[in-house]
């Protein structure tokens, strides 16, 4: 089994087929796992039970949450207990790697895959190694689990069955380190900071790391009808709002990233190719609405990875148990993802003007009275439904 994309998905999906004795060869572009760190890896902390995850790749843990905006409205929500979590998304890479090599998987790292093709005896993957080099490596199964890159499977098709378009979003975090004072008044919360004059079509936030290290991020979605100011500019401009020139003073960038986060609203794109099986971003497993997905891609190896064994088991029909895969997958992210998605178009497409702030600033209103653990229900498990008929119409895109 050849599984290309050490991310959370392919990393979990060989750990878990090498514990059942599968010979797994897992293939990473990156030579270090710590490099790109691209993801602010915000997760609720029952995701920490749910997969298993140990306190080595925990940043920190969060109790709250405060959102910034529209304007300079400031609304917080803290809790008495631990929410949730900012994980080291290289740490994380690095132990589920590390868990993979321990069962026995065999790991490259710095090897890009190139191209594949099939035929009557497998599957044919050239990967090309940081010298140049080519190598081709011959396989029963390939996994594409290259994210939103989607390396070997490719685009959705765009007519046709499975037809889908993809709704990108871009991110770009600056890792930084802080005088103590300011990293402790926001080191209980995910702090957001929403309204058009924060950042038009999309949102910037502050997240804790272990201390002194914050990070500080902007993210929007893609809209091709219209002229979006580079990232850069809107992220420096949000730091000066919300640190004091001392502290801006004495902030140093420990790391800049950034990323694509791309995702088809309905999922109903192929999963696979013959022998050839998209895992996590690689399937649209991310959401829109708090561009989250680590804990959903993490999911899509929970589900492909049962049926991969089933299916190296049967050695009969190809493809019998990867039949249920888009159906499972869809089931065990559940029907409020897809409204998310929509909710995620809607809000932060809308995005754009003191109309959409008002509607914008009035729902947060109506969140006042809530919990710090209601927040984290509505923006982790999506339960839109408990605001009732008051947020229908905003989710179904009438108001
Ligand atoms: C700026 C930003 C902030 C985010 N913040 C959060 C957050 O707070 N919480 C959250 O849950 N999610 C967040 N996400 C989303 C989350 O990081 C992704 O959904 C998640 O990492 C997807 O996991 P994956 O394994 O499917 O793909 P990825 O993590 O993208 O992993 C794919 C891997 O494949 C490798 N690869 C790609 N092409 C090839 C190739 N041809 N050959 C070999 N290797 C290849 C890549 O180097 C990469 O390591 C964020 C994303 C971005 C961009």
């Amino acid at each position: 089994m050849l599984v290309v994309g050490a991310g959370p998905a392919g990393a979990d999906l060989a750990r878990q087929l090498a514990a059942y004795g599968v010979d797994v060869l897992l293939v990473e572009r990156l030579p270090d796992l710590r490099r790109a760190a691209f993801s602010s890896a915000a997760l609720p902390l029952d995701a920490l039970d749910r997969f298993g995850l140990p306190a080595s790749v925990v940043a920190h843990r969060w109790s709250g949450w405060e959102l910034l905006g529209p304007g300079e409205a400031r609304r917080r929500w803290q809790g008495g207990r631990p929410q949730g979590v900012v994980l080291d998304f290289g740490a994380l890479r690095e132990w589920l790697v590390g868990e993979a090599q321990r069962w026995g998987a065999r790991v490259l790292l710095g090897h890009r895959a190139l191209a594949c093709h099939q035929d009557a005896d497998g599957v044919h993957t050239v990967l090309r190694r940081g010298d140049g080099r080519r190598l081709e490596v011959h396989s029963d199964w390939v996994i594409d689990a290259t994210g939103q890159e989607r390396s070997l499977l490719g685009e959705p098709p765009a007519a046709g069955p499975g037809a889908e378009t993809l709704v990108g979003g871009v991110g770009l975090e600056w890792l930084v380190e802080v005088p103590q004072t300011c990293w402790e008044r926001w080191s209980d919360r995910l702090a957001f900071c929403m309204g058009s004059d924060w950042v038009a079509q999309g949102y910037g936030w502050v997240f804790p790391m272990r201390a002194p290290r914050l990070k500080l991020g902007v993210c929007r979605l893609l809209d091709p009808g219209r002229d979006q100011p580079p990232l850069g500019g809107v992220l420096e401009r949000l730091i000066e709002r919300l640190l004091e020139p001392a502290e801006r003073q004495a902030m140093v960038v420990v790391d800049r990233h950034g990323g694509l986060i791309r995702s088809s609203i309905h999922r109903r794109e192929p999963h696979r190719r013959g022998r050839l099986v998209g895992l996590g971003d690689a399937v649209s497993t991310a959401n829109l609405l708090g561009g989250e997905g680590i804990r959903h891609a993490l999911t899509s190896s929970r589900v492909l990875a049962p049926l991969l064994l089933e299916e190296l088991q049967d050695q009969g029909t190809m493809g019998r148990f990867l039949d249920r895969y888009p159906r499972e997958l869809r089931r065990a992210l559940g029907w409020r993802w897809s409204l998310s998605g929509r909710l995620a178009r809607r809000t932060w497409l809308g995005l754009q003007g003191a109309a959409a702030d008002r509607r914008l600033g009035s729902l947060l209103t109506s969140l006042e009275q809530e919990k710090a653990s209601a927040l984290s229900d509505l923006l982790f498990g999506y339960r839109f439904e408990r605001y009732g008929l008051r947020a229908l119409p905003y989710l179904l895109g009438l108001r």
